[in-house]
C-alpha cells in the first residue's frame, strides 16, 4: 500500500498562455481510491500523466510514501496507467497481453500462466486467454486491459476515463469490477473522470479541477452537502440559487428572511439549497408562501417550479405527494435549515 502526495504539481505546456494543470496538492492515503473530476480540458490526463512518469512537471514535486519519484523512470515508479483507448497489443493472445509485464520482470513462465489464469478469473474472463483482443467485446477488452495493469501489483493504478468507451450496462459492470478488485488489492488508485455520478459513486474522495485548478477535495457528500464555491456548486447542479445577504445566523433575500446552519458564512452572495430539500407543508422552520408556477411529471419523481417573493424556487419529490397539487396553486414550503447553504463572494 501506497501513500500518494502531490504538492504544487504544475504543468505549463511549451508556447502555452496558462498552466493545463496549477499547483495540484492532493494527500491520498495508502489504499484509497481517489477521482480526480472536471470537464474536458482541464488537465486531468496532464496530472495522471506526470505521476505516472510520462511528463515532467514545471513545478512541483510527486511523493509515493514520502520518497520523491521525479526522478524515477516511469517503469521505475511501480505505478500502472490503464488509458481511455486501452491498448492491447493486437497480435497477441489476451493471455500474452495480461502477461505481458511479468514477462517483462523475467518472472518464471509456469508460474505466469498460473497468474495470468487467476487474473482472468478475477477480471470475470475465464477461459478467454487464447482469444486475440479483436475477437473480445469491448468491454471485456476493457477488462483484460484492467487484468494487464493489476497483474503486475502496482504501488498505484492509475486509470483514465476507463469506462468512458462502455454503454450504460457494461460501464455499471466495470465499475464495480474495479471497486471490488481495488479494494480486495488494497491498490492506491487515481481515476480520471468527467462524470460526477461515476466519481461520487465510486472513490473515498473527490477533488475537483476546473480550469486547470482544484477547487475542492473531498469526501463525495460534502459536494452536495458543502460545495467549496459558487462554480463546484454548479458544476454538480441540480440547486437553487438565491442571491441575499448572510450575517452568518439568517439569510436576507428576495422572499424575505430565513434561517441559517450553525456554520454558515456572512457577508453578500448566494443561498443555495437542493431540489430535493425543499418541504412541502409549513411544519418546520423558514416557512414560504409560493405559487405553483409549473409542475412536470418526470418519472420517479415530480418538479416543482414556485414562485415566491420576485424569485423562482424549484422542488422535486416523490410524484405521489404532489397528487393534490395544480398550477396555480398558493402553497406553503419549508427549508431545513441543515440544508442549507450560503456561498459568498
Ligand atoms: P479530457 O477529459 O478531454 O481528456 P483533460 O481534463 O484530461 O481533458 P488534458 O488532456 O490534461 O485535459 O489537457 C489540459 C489542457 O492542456 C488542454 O487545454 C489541452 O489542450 C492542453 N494540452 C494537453 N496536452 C498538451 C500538449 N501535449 N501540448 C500542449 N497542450 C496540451
Amino acid at each position: 500500500m501506497t501513500h500518494v502526495s502531490l504538492q504544487d504539481l504544475t504543468k505549463v505546456y511549451p508556447g502555452a498562455a496558462s498552466p493545463a494543470l496549477d499547483r495540484l496538492s492532493l494527500e491520498i492515503a495508502s489504499g484509497d481510491l481517489v477521482a480526480i473530476l472536471g470537464p474536458s480540458g482541464c488537465g486531468k490526463t496532464t496530472a495522471m500523466k506526470m505521476v505516472a512518469g510520462l511528463l515532467s512537471p514545471s513545478a512541483g514535486n510527486i511523493l509515493f510514501d514520502g520518497r520523491s519519484v521525479l526522478k524515477d523512470k516511469p517503469n521505475e515508479r511501480g505505478s500502472v496507467m490503464v488509458f481511455q483507448n486501452h491498448l492491447l497489443f493486437p497480435y497477441m493472445t489476451v493471455a500474452a497481453n495480461v502477461g505481458f509485464g511479468l514477462k517483462m520482470r523475467g518472472v518464471d513462465p509456469v508460474q505466469i500462466a498460473q497468474r495470468v489464469d487467476r487474473m482472468l478469473e478475477q477480471v470475470r474472463l475465464p477461459g478467454l486467454g487464447g482469444r486475440k483482443p479483436s475477437e473480445l467485446s469491448g468491454g471485456q477488452q476493457q477488462r483484460v486491459a484492467l487484468a494487464r495493469a493489476l497483474i503486475v501489483q502496482p504501488k498505484v493504478l492509475l486509470l483514465d476515463e476507463p469506462l468512458s468507451n462502455l454503454d450504460a450496462h457494461l460501464r455499471l459492470e466495470m465499475r464495480d469490477l474495479i471497486r471490488t478488485l481495488q479494494q480486495e488489492m488494497s491498490i492506491t488508485t487515481i481515476f480520471v473522470t468527467h462524470d460526477q455520478e461515476e466519481a461520487v459513486i465510486l472513490a473515498d474522495k473527490v477533488a475537483l479541477i476546473l480550469d486547470g485548478e482544484m477547487r475542492q477535495y473531498d469526501k463525495a457528500d460534502m459536494f452536495y452537502r458543502r460545495p467549496a464555491d459558487g462554480a463546484v456548486a454548479r458544476f454538480f447542479g441540480g440547486r437553487n440559487f438565491i442571491p441575499g445577504t448572510s450575517d452568518g445566523a439568517s439569510f436576507e433575500g428576495p422572499f424575505g428572511s430565513v434561517k441559517l446552519p450553525p456554520d454558515a458564512m456572512a457577508g453578500r452572495g448566494e443561498l443555495t439549497f437542493r431540489p430535493e430539500n425543499v418541504v412541502l407543508g409549513g411544519c418546520g422552520p423558514n416557512q414560504l408562501a409560493c405559487l405553483v408556477a409549473q409542475k412536470t411529471f418526470l418519472g420517479t419523481q415530480t418538479r416543482l417550479i414556485l414562485n415566491t417573493g420576485g424569485t423562482s424556487i424549484e422542488m422535486t419529490g416523490n410524484p405521489a405527494q404532489f397528487d393534490g397539487v395544480r398550477v396555480g396553486d398558493h402553497i406553503t414550503i419549508s427549508l431545513p435549515p441543515d440544508t442549507l447553504w450560503m456561498l459568498t463572494a
